[in-house]
């Protein structure tokens, strides 16, 4: 079998055995429910409920009045308790609904629309997909409707469904793609049907032998194509992706609709059929509990908006001191001070470290190895990307391509002086688009 993959990249132990063989659970009601009003990419919703409001399981909670946006349902039926600024994943405090919820689990969901896409009508289904408030669950949460809206001059011939999950430790799209293969397949040819494409391909790394043997046979009924990447990280970015599938460059700056492209992760996939023919909204979502520190790794089903505390303790709780807690996987996730924080769209995982199992000292200075560069996926240099944000040499940066930086870690993660690359060139792009910002005012 032909491997397919892209230049670039990086081998870390990928842990995957921790968790991969244990089917998906679902995770329990918690006692309390922060539902956050922005979890995705784009504007913030604003509230549609009150404290004191009584609300059914899929009721909408807040919208947005910007295209970019993704709309917030209930997750639970039960009682607004509060609306108030509370913990977030990504750092700030944002504005969420506190729910308590009743233990009746009363569904409002919108009207189930069918399940054969050859009969659906494609702006139908993208408004579905937008009512239902679906973003990218491979962690980007960028909202699904916007992406299947490409402008009339880019013409997309391609949906690739993105199973690659190349995040060490993650497992939750691997026992999607084994426990929910019809369904993630229907989604992709509702999704297909939207853009109106010929050629639908669903790609997983060769480190997933059962899902292969799985999706493989059924894509194939389905007259859906099945690629078999090669197992590197990050494999599973969208334009490493599209280069190893298709042989198709995105452009510098560019978008995969550039090149004709649309790529989305296989629970988005299932989302979007759970919207279009159940009418059920974006409230729940398999992540991966998971790392040396947790007592019993596994695969869960957790409501949106449940602490992550509440989370871990349902799984078996942990083993000894945790060292380091992160959302999401080692490479991209981030680290988080708190079991507080609540699941979001856009949580993949749980990661649960022993303090021995990452680094804690300082970095060094660049010591020009070239490590980082030969890593690369996207060709930046970033040894100098470093050097230059730590001269804030932000102009100089945008010319070196920092824009074209993908976060995923690999240049930090081979770098022999631990030099954290990957934080200066976030900070660095941050900048870079503020001075864009005031530019353009
Ligand atoms: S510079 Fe960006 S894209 Fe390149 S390896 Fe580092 S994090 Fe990844
Ligand atoms: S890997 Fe680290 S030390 Fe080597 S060139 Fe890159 S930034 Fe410098």
């Amino acid at each position: 079998m032909s491997l397919f993959t892209f230049k670039g990249g990086i081998h870390p132990p990928y842990e995957k055995e921790l968790a991969k063989g244990s089917p998906i659970q679902t995770a329990g009601l918690p006692k309390s429910l922060t539902i956050p009003l922005v979890q995705h990419i784009g504007a913030p919703c604003a509230p549609v409920v009150e404290a004191g409001d009584v609300v059914k399981k899929g009721q909408l909670l807040g919208k947005g009045e910007s295209f970019v946006s993704a709309p917030v349902h209930a997750s639970a039926s039960g009682k607004v308790k509060r609306i108030e600024k509370s913990l977030h994943p990504l750092g700030q405090p944002v504005l969420s609904v506190v729910l308590e919820p009743d233990g009746n689990e009363e569904t409002a969901y919108m009207t189930p629309m069918g399940g054969d896409p050859g009969t659906l009508d494609p702006e139908a289904v993208k408004a579905r997909v937008k009512d239902a408030g679906i973003v990218g669950l491979g962690g980007a949460t960028f909202p699904a409707h916007v992406k299947f809206s490409p402008p009339k001059d880019k013409p997309i011939d391609t949906f690739i469904l993105n199973g690659c999950e190349c995040e060490p430790y993650l497992t939750a799209d691997h026992r999607t793609m084994l426990e929910r293969t019809d369904d993630m397949l229907l989604g992709a040819k509702m999704i297909g049907r939207i853009l109106n494409v010929r050629r639908i391909i669903v790609a997983v790394e060769n480190n997933k032998k059962d899902a292969i043997e799985t999706c493989k046979k059924s894509a194939h009924a389905e007259g859906v194509e099945f690629s078999v990447t090669a197992t590197k990280y990050p494999q599973g970015g969208e334009k490493m992706l599209i280069k190893a599938v298709l042989g198709r460059e995105v452009p510098s700056g560019g978008l995969p609709m550039d090149v004709g492209v649309v790529v989305s992760n296989v629970g988005t996939a299932v989302a979007v059929c759970e919207a279009v023919r159940d009418g059920k909204p974006l409230i729940e979502r398999v992540l991966t509990v998971t790392g040396n520190a947790a007592k019993s790794p596994g695969n869960w089903l957790v409501k949106i908006g449940t602490p992550i505390g509440e989370v871990v303790e349902q799984a078996g709780g942990t083993t000894g001191t945790v060292g380091k807690l992160i959302i999401g996987g080692p490479m991209m996730g981030i680290a988080q001070s708190s079991f507080e924080v609540p699941v979001i769209k856009g949580t993949s995982g749980i990661l649960l470290l022993r303090e021995e199992a990452y680094m804690k000292e300082g970095y060094l200075p660049c010591i020009k190895c070239s490590f980082c560069v030969q890593v690369c996926p996207t060709r930046l240099l970033p040894s100098r990307l470093s050097v230059l944000a730590e001269a804030e040499a932000w102009e100089k940066m945008e010319e070196y391509g920092v824009n074209d930086c993908i976060e995923c870690g690999s240049c930090a993660y081979v770098c022999p002086s631990k030099r954290p690359i990957v934080q200066l060139v976030k900070a660095a792009k941050i900048k870079v688009r503020e001075i864009k910002k005031r530019e353009n005012a």
